[in-house]
């Protein structure tokens, strides 16, 4: 078809069909092509109809999918061990995909008091107005959630690794708890890609990632991804498709590139953490060092049962003496360790919560959580730990 009238075919015809090429030589595309189209052109009505009817068959819209799209979700759920996934344009496209999968207008849910602030108000902010209601609680405390159960609940919200504090959920424990009072469990799983964790092995229902964090892991890409069994899935791709919470596929070209590569940075991620918060813990200047996989962790024996291969990259730390002054002082003094409200990078981060997640909460409310203003957090990168652990011990010189 393309080169029937070329001959004839006027400079405008030209620039309108620039780029159709088929490729008909042998081999392929080692790294996957970008698949940068909102749409495909068929030969017939036919053609197109097959794929309304059978979506496995191909793709049309790309407000629905994309080769790149499905791509990462295949290859995502392989690794989170699921029946199906479906990528989002953010994290919080995710979570709020599965959510209003789980509830609807009139239904009650609870979710982990610690989590994420951006998801504390996506909750009380949003959620609430479609006539969601949420019940925040200490999830570790099975008396507590009994108590917030209410006749309409539908799901319970966690995280397995909490922020700023990286709190260890007991998967297994909440995974029943939801099954006995048919709720559905909807874990956040950012901080332990499926490399560390895959949370469906302990029952829980459906799993949510900010693909933002390590999984794309360079900063470079925004999206999110859920993974559970097929029906639920599939329903919350028809929210996700018609609401537009779609991934880009330039971003799942890069989530795909950058899978390749998920298990060897997390590796080094949880291997530079580990030796960052045992060095710190050693420090004069440090009162607190908050890492799963140290002694002192509260849930380290569930930690070591959970993350048997790293206890994942994020970290925090309270110094002994001072406030918001003598951590910003730090801070200023660290030369390559850059501040960033944000975590995950191949190189080592740090945030100060009070001023970032928590920004919104009283002196008081930050206090009660744990969130004090002598608590950083540390996204450890994957450089040589030597490095990252002799910038931190300059600017500690400084206090
Ligand atoms: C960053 C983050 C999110 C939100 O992801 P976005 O891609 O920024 O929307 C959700 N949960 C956790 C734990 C995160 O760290």
């Amino acid at each position: 078809m393309l080169q029937r009238k070329r001959a004839k075919r006027s400079q405008e015809t030209l620039a309108a069909h620039a780029g159709e090429i088929e490729i008909t030589q042998a081999g392929r595309p080692l790294a996957m092509p970008l698949y940068q189209t909102t749409v495909w052109g068929f030969d017939s009505v036919e053609d197109a109809n097959s794929i309304y009817h059978d979506p496995s068959k191909g793709w049309v819209y790309y407000r629905s999918s994309g080769p790149n799209q499905s791509a990462f979700e295949k290859a995502f759920a392989q690794m989170e061990g699921a029946e199906a996934s479906r990528a989002t344009g953010s994290g919080m496209a995710a979570i709020f995909t599965a959510l209003i999968t789980a509830a609807q207008a009139g239904d009650h849910i609870i979710a982990e008091k610690s989590i994420y602030g951006v998801t504390v108000s996506l909750f009380l902010k949003q959620l609430s107005r479609f006539g969601i209601e949420v019940t925040f609680a200490d999830l570790s405390d099975e008396q507590a959630v009994k108590a917030a159960l209410k006749p309409n609940t539908k799901a319970i919200f966690f995280e397995t690794l909490g922020n700023p504090l990286v709190g260890v959920a007991d998967l297994a424990a909440l995974a029943n708890l939801a099954r006995e009072n048919k709720l559905v469990s909807i874990v956040d799983s950012t901080f332990t890609p499926p490399t560390l964790l895959r949370p469906l092995e302990y029952g829980v229902d459906v799993v949510v990632h900010a693909t933002t964090k390590y999984t794309n892991g360079h900063s470079d890409a925004l999206g999110g991804i859920l993974s559970g069994n097929k029906n639920f899935v599939k329903m919350a791709t028809e929210s996700a498709q018609l609401i537009g919470l779609t991934m880009s596929p330039f971003d799942a070209w890069m989530n795909v590139r950058s899978l390749k590569t998920l298990p060897l940075r997390m590796g080094a991620h949880c291997r530079n953490a580990l030796a960052i918060a045992q060095w710190l813990e050693a420090q004069p200047q440090v009162s607190r060092v908050h890492y799963p996989g140290l002694e002192s962790h509260a849930r380290h024996e569930l930690a070591q049962r959970q993350l048997p291969k790293g206890f994942g990259g994020m970290l925090a730390f309270e110094i002994k003496e001072g406030g918001a002054e003598e951590v910003q002082r730090f801070i200023k003094a660290l030369e390559h360790i850059p501040y960033v409200p944000s975590l995950a990078d191949v190189i080592t981060t740090v945030n100060y919560p009070a001023m970032t997640s928590h920004r919104h909460l009283s002196l008081e409310q930050r206090n009660a959580v744990g969130v004090t203003d002598r608590l950083v957090r540390i996204s450890a990168g994957i450089e040589d730990p030597a490095d990252i652990i002799a910038d931190l011990e300059q600017a500690l010189s400084v206090l």
